[in-house]
C-alpha cells in the first residue's frame, strides 16, 4: 500500500464483496476525475490479490505486501509508456500479451497496471482484446483513467467498470493534515477542489495551478457582475501568453461553466471545476443556453490556441464574445 485510502468506499466494498465471493474479474477498468486515487486504488487491489495472508485485503504486513508499498514487486507490472503523450503503443502493449504467458516471479498471480491509460492508441487496445477477454489463470489486467469513453466498446464490455469518487470534506482535511498541510491551507484548497485529495494537494504544491485557479475565479466573477472591462483585464494577463498556459486558464474555466449548467438541476452533484461557489451563482444567472455557448467557444479557443493561433488576439475575441452570449 502507498498509503492510506481516503473515502472511494464504494469502490473498496465492491473489491470486498468480490474477495468475499471468490469471484474476481481478471480486468478492470478504474475510472474517474484526476486526483481521486485512481491509481491508489489499483495497487492497493495489486497488492489484496497477491497478499500472502489471502484474507482479500492487502495486510501491509507480509513480504509480498511490503514490497508491493515499495513498487518493488515483481509480479505487479507496469507496462511501458512511450511518446511525447505517454501512451501506451502497439508494441508496449504486444510486450505485455507475450509476457503474459510467463508464470509469475514471486506470488500466484500478475498484475498489469496500465495507469492513466486515456491516450492509450486504438490499436494497442485492439491488440490486448483477446488477452483482456481471456487472460492466462494468473494474469490480473488493471486499467485507470479519467473517461471510460476512451476506451473502445470491445473494451469495455470485457472489463469491470468501477468509479472512483470523491472523499468527504472530513476525509479529505484529514488526508492532507496527514501530508503535513495548515488548516488555512486545507480550508483553501478545499474551497477549490471540495473534496478531491489529489487536485488539493495539487493545488497546495503546484504554484501554476494555484495561479491558474485565481485567474478562473476572476474570470467567472466578472461574467457574474457582467464587467467586461474586468473579464478583458483578466484575458490580457501576460501569463497567457503563453500556450500551455492559455490552454490550461480555459480549461479551468469550461470546468466552472459546465458545472454551473449541472448544479441547476443537482444542487449537490461534485462539482468537477475550481469554483463551486461562483458556478452556483453563475447557475443563478445564466440560462443553460448561453452556458452552451460559452462553453462552445471557450472548447473552439483552446483547439485554435493548440493549432497555433495567435492566444493574446484570441484571448480579446473571447471575451467579446462571453459578453455578447
Ligand atoms: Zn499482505
Amino acid at each position: 500500500m502507498t498509503g492510506k485510502i481516503y473515502g472511494n468506499e464504494f469502490a473498496l466494498k465492491t473489491f470486498s464483496s468480490m474477495f468475499k465471493s471468490g469471484r474476481i474479474p481478471h480486468s478492470f477498468l478504474i475510472y474517474g476525475e484526476k486526483g481521486l486515487g485512481k491509481k491508489m486504488l489499483a495497487e492497493y487491489l495489486a497488492a489484496s490479490l497477491l497478499c500472502e495472508r489471502k484474507t482479500g485485503f492487502s495486510c501491509g504486513e507480509c513480504h509480498s505486501c511490503k514490497i508491493a508499498a515499495k513498487k518493488a514487486h515483481p509480479d505487479i507490472i507496469y507496462p511501458e509508456q512511450s511518446g511525447k503523450l505517454n501512451t501506451y503503443s502497439v508494441d508496449s502493449c504486444r510486450k505485455v500479451c507475450a509476457d503474459a504467458f510467463i508464470a509469475p516471479n514471486n506470488g500466484d498471480f500478475k498484475v498489469y497496471i496500465f495507469a492513466d491509460a486515456d491516450n492509450i492508441q486504438l490499436s494497442a487496445q485492439n491488440a490486448l482484446l483477446k488477452i483482456v477477454e481471456e487472460p492466462p489463470e494468473h494474469v490480473y489486467f488493471i486499467f485507470t483513467a479519467s473517461f471510460r469513453d476512451s476506451f473502445l466498446p470491445t473494451i469495455l464490455s470485457r472489463v469491470t467498470c468501477i468509479g472512483a469518487s470523491e472523499c468527504s470534506r472530513d476525509q479529505c482535511a484529514a488526508a492532507l493534515a496527514e501530508r503535513g498541510f495548515e488548516d488555512d491551507q486545507i480550508r483553501e484548497a478545499s474551497e477549490a477542489f471540495g473534496g478531491n485529495i489529489g487536485m488539493c494537494i495539487k493545488y497546495l504544491e503546484d504554484e501554476q495551478l494555484k495561479a491558474i485557479t485565481a485567474l478562473t475565479k476572476r474570470a467567472v466573477d466578472s461574467i457574474i457582475n457582467k464587467d467586461e472591462y474586468s473579464l478583458l483585464t483578466v484575458f490580457s494577463s501576460p501569463e497567457l501568453k503563453d500556450r500551455n498556459y492559455s490552454v490550461l486558464f480555459l480549461e479551468s474555466l469550461d470546468k466552472v461553466i459546465r458545472d454551473s449548467a449541472v448544479v441547476r438541476y443537482n444542487e449537490n452533484v461534485a462539482m468537477t471545476g475550481c469554483y463551486p461557489k461562483g458556478a452556483l451563482r453563475l447557475s443563478e444567472q445564466i440560462s443553460v443556453k448561453t452556458v452552451e455557448k460559452i462553453h462552445t467557444y471557450l472548447n473552439q479557443a483552446a483547439a485554435d490556441i493548440k493549432a497555433n493561433v495567435s492566444s493574446v488576439l484570441l484571448m480579446s475575441a473571447l471575451c467579446g464574445e462571453i459578453m455578447n452570449s
